[in-house]
């Protein structure tokens, strides 16, 4: 018998795992949590049935929503990282020796749980010393903070239930007033294959706030459309004017000091889009 893993990314488009082992799954307060183990990448977690993560393709996402304004930001010392339970974001923050205080905060503490125990690879970071661990809204955290975190990762799920307030230009603004004078903030900001309607709302929201706001790409072969795309708000540094020297003492598998150069070059179908963002 052949088991397999379908998530309908849209209504015309399924992406389709063979699944080795269903090592995991409930119904938790917020999402049907699953952890199964694909042929393809490895140990996989999916939220209501859509993939978040897997152990294969992982480090592609994590490194660089978090390598990115980490090396913009010229000493990063509190950085939060707002969902992202799983932990591949934290990990990746923690290789950078400034930080002092890495602050999680997830909504459903059993995405927590789950990738501890069943993902160790990606939650590991999650007991670090320097890690606070606060389970709870992040919209909420975030509304309450003033001038305290140099980085906020928005390492959210897709912009439905429980996400779609951390992608509102309301919640752009709370996060500009959570940073400091030298903030930086990077969201996930889905496929510009497939959510088009997502990056435009995410990127205007963002460009309302942050004097320069850019859009970077990378390659995820479990999302929908594999070219997956992240925005940046700074406050005050560009990044690619980053801090190069740091990029060489980082240990990673994607992120390097040229793909981060190389992934702010957008192919013209996707410079077309934010073009007409701004023109709006
Ligand atoms: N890398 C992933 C992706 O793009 O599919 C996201 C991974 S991470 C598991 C997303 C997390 O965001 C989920 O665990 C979810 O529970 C959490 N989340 C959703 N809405 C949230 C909110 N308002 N506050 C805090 N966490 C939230």
């Amino acid at each position: 018998m052949q088991l397999w893993v379908t998530e309908k990314q849209t209504d015309s488009l399924c992406i389709s795992f063979k699944v080795k082992e269903i090592l995991h799954q409930e119904q938790t307060e917020f999402q049907h949590l699953a952890i199964v183990d694909t042929e393809q990448y490895g140990r996989m977690l999916l939220l209501d049935g859509v993939v978040q993560t897997t152990i294969d393709d992982e480090f592609v996402y994590h490194e660089m929503m978090a390598h990115v304004p980490m090396l913009t930001h010229p000493e990063p010392k509190k950085v939060a990282v707002i969902g992202g339970g799983d932990g591949g974001s934290i990990r990746e923050l923690l290789k950078h020796p400034s930080v002092e205080e890495a602050t999680l905060v997830e909504i459903d503490g059993r995405v927590i749980e789950a990738s501890k125990e069943f993902l160790p690879e990606i939650a590991a970071g999650l007991s670090d010393p320097r890690v606070k661990i606060i389970v709870g809204d992040g919209i909420a955290h975030i509304a309450e903070m003033e001038n305290y975190y140099d980085v906020i990762l928005i390492d959210s799920t897709d912009p439905v239930g429980a996400a779609f307030g951390l992608f509102t230009e309301e919640f752009y603004a709370n996060v500009y007033k959570a940073l400091t004078a030298e903030g930086i903030m990077v969201a996930q900001t889905e496929s510009p294959f497939v959510n088009q309607d997502i990056i435009e709302r995410s990127f205007r929201g963002i460009s309302q706030n942050f004097p320069v706001t850019e859009l970077y790409l990378g390659c995820v072969p479990t999302y929908p459309g594999g070219l997956w795309s992240f925005t940046l708000g700074s406050k005050k540094h560009h990044p690619l004017e980053a801090n190069w020297e740091r990029a060489d003492q980082l240990k990673t598998k994607y992120y390097t000091k040229e793909v981060h150069r190389a992934a702010f070059q957008l192919p013209p179908f996707v410079q077309e889009q934010l073009d007409r963002i701004v023109q709006k």
